[in-house]
């Protein structure tokens, strides 16, 4: 909790009220979400040490306070599987950062593990300025964006209800598999429920949690956090 505490009021004294995404990251693990590895460069010697450590391939992504949708400009490259090819990227990528969005203060590249793609769901969380903290879940891409097609419960969230989160989003039949598809590891997705709601409860700081996606693989094999947005607010 040191840790979380330390990561929140860093953001808050320095005027933001988003922690950068390595900052979630570090927040997320305390509360022992899957996160992929993941360290801060600021060269691209740094960045080529990191991946090695890391193992290939990996992800290179802009950490900006000013930048909201890093994709948008330029600011991701995923599956990078050499060190040349590291150090090129970086270039790119802060090129790119500094073209399309000139105006923006740039901490580093986050040099991040590369989860295997697999299928994409949406944990959230808000508070509710009537109920207080919920959670929201959904599979990702244009289930939730365009279909709306979401599940939502207020905290303490028991077991029951995440597993009846699950099984409540219309398209429901996609976790148990279809087709060719394998079901899906659908403890770990209530694991990752149940733990962001404790999480809301705990750190009433956190106005706002998006893992946006998580790869939820196959029966037995986990999930792992993709991208991850947390606001807080002073209290
Ligand atoms: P943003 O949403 O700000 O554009 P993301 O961090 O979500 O940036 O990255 C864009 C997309 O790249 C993600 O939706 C995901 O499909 C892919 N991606 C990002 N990070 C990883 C990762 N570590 N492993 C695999 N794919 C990733
Ligand atoms: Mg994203």
């Amino acid at each position: 909790m040191v840790v979380v505490r330390e990561v929140v009021y860093r953001a808050l004294d320095e005027g933001r009220n988003k922690l950068l995404e390595h900052e979630a990251y570090e927040f997320l693990k305390v509360y022992e979400l899957p996160v992929p590895k993941f360290g801060l460069a600021t060269t691209k010697e740094e960045a080529a040490e990191i991946a090695e450590k890391i193992g290939y391939p990996v992800v290179l992504k802009i950490v900006s306070p000013d930048i909201v949708h890093k994709s948008d400009v330029g600011g991701v490259k995923v599956n990078i599987s050499s060190e040349q090819e590291v150090r090129k990227w970086f270039e790119v990528i802060m090129s790119n950062v500094r073209s399309r969005a000139p105006a923006a203060r740039v901490s580093g590249i986050l040099v991040q593990e590369m989860v295997p793609q697999d299928l994409e769901v949406i944990v959230g969380a808000t508070r509710d300025a009537v109920f207080g903290p919920v959670v929201m879940f959904g599979l990702g891409g244009i289930f939730v964006e365009v279909l709306r097609d979401v599940s939502i419960r207020i905290t303490p969230i028991t077991e029951y209800d995440a597993e009846e989160m699950l099984r409540e989003i219309k398209a429901a039949q996609i976790l148990q598999g279809y087709r060719g598809s394998p079901p899906r590891d659908r403890k770990a997705i209530v694991d990752i429920i149940l733990k962001v709601g404790r999480l809301m409860e705990e750190v009433p700081e956190v106005t706002d949690v998006d893992l946006n996606p998580v790869m939820v693989f196959p029966e037995g094999m986990g999930a792992k956090i993709a991208d991850a947005r947390i606001l807080v607010r002073r209290v």
